[in-house]
């Protein structure tokens, strides 16, 4: 059944989220052979929408406003629904990120909607679509679908294929006004607690350190890794509580959850709590003095070894390789 689905496009530090485009190839799954409709909110966000389009969407709706330059529930909610009550779409897809986690249960509530959230695949059963979604911190997978009624979905990154950018594609993009009420919640200022560089969530390397680091800068082999790899550099709890480096880095049951191509566990046990924000990555590499640490159950590639040997080692081999 062909289906109009609407795409929320995230706009952060001036470019577009790769989940955006990963959520452009679910939603386009989804749209079978409808249309797929790009949405930017923000303050001058319009620029971007040739690059929805390059990336699938058929045509892009803007909404801009100065009261929406920063992201607000209130604000986003008001431009989104906007949208959705002039395009009436049959689908509705989100990243699964900070943004996407926070507005979309707002959105479904006042949808009256269902919402299946941190979807990390799409099938194909009995002539229906099947959402994927990991349960119990990533240790079994339930399957969902949409008996009827909206569907409305977030994308976890990095898990669904982006289509491929096609620089030919052409589509319209066009504005929307609407009328931003006043706001309930004012940001005055954005004070960032994350390092620059690769974001954690979307990374497609993570080198991340556990108590085994040591101190903060025990840290610096496992970044001098990370950047000769592209990537970012994440953390267990353990090396957060101790103070070794920032809670925006934990990873795990109540911290972030990542998917990446690969992720070099440095000095970490692998403790449950842990494991729930990482097994599923699709390589993992353990290094670790003790040949009996958890981690080594879910590793591809395991290294039993002193890590302030072992990474400066790696990092030397992957450097010479990109030579
Ligand atoms: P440790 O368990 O102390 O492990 C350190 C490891 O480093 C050891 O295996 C040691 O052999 C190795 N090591 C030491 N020196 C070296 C060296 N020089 N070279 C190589 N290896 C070395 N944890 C998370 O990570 N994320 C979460 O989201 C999270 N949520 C939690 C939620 C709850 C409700 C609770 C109760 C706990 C949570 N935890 C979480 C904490 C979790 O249980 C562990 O305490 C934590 O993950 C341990 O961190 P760690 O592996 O760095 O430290």
């Amino acid at each position: 059944m062909a289906r109009k689905v609407l795409v929320l496009g995230e706009v952060r530090d001036g470019t577009l989220r790769n989940v955006s485009f990963e959520a452009i190839g679910a939603a386009s799954l989804a749209a079978e052979g409808g249309e797929v409709i790009g949405v930017l909110i923000g303050e001058n966000v319009s620029s971007f929408g040739n690059e929805l389009i390059q990336y699938g969407a058929d045509r892009v709706i803007t909404v801009e406003d100065e009261k929406l330059k920063q992201y607000t529930s209130d604000g986003f909610t008001q431009g989104l629904l906007a949208v959705i009550d002039q395009e009436k779409p049959e689908g509705i897809f989100f990243g699964h990120t900070a943004l996407g986690k926070d507005l979309a249960p707002r959105i479904a509530g006042k949808l009256n909607s269902g919402l299946i959230s941190d979807v990390t695949a799409i099938d194909e059963a009995g002539g229906n679509l099947v959402f994927i979604r990991p349960i119990y911190s990533g240790k079994a997978f339930e399957k969902k679908i949409v008996a009827d009624g909206l569907i409305f979905a977030t994308i976890r990154p990095n898990n669904i294929e982006p289509l491929s950018k096609d620089d030919s594609r052409t589509g319209e993009v066009s504005s929307l006004s609407v009328e931003i009420k006043d706001l309930r919640a004012i940001i005055k200022d954005v004070v960032r607690k994350a390092s620059e560089g690769v974001d954690l969530s979307e990374a497609k390397v993570i080198v991340a350190g556990g108590r085994g680091v040591k101190s903060e800068e025990g840290f610096d082999p496992l970044n001098e890794l990370a950047k000769v790899l592209g990537g970012a550099v994440g953390a267990s709890r353990g090396a957060c509580d101790a103070d070794y480096c920032d809670y925006s880095l934990q990873i795990g049951q109540t911290g972030k959850v990542v998917t990446p191509d690969l992720y070099i566990a440095c000095g970490i046990s692998g403790a449950i709590q842990h494991l729930a924000g990482m097994s599923n990555s699709k390589v993992i590499v353990a290094i670790n003095k003790d040949p009996e640490a958890n981690i080594f159950k879910v590793a591809d590639y395991g290294i039993v070894g002193d890590l302030f040997e072992v990474v400066p080692m790696l990092t030397e081999e992957f450097k010479k390789l990109k030579v």
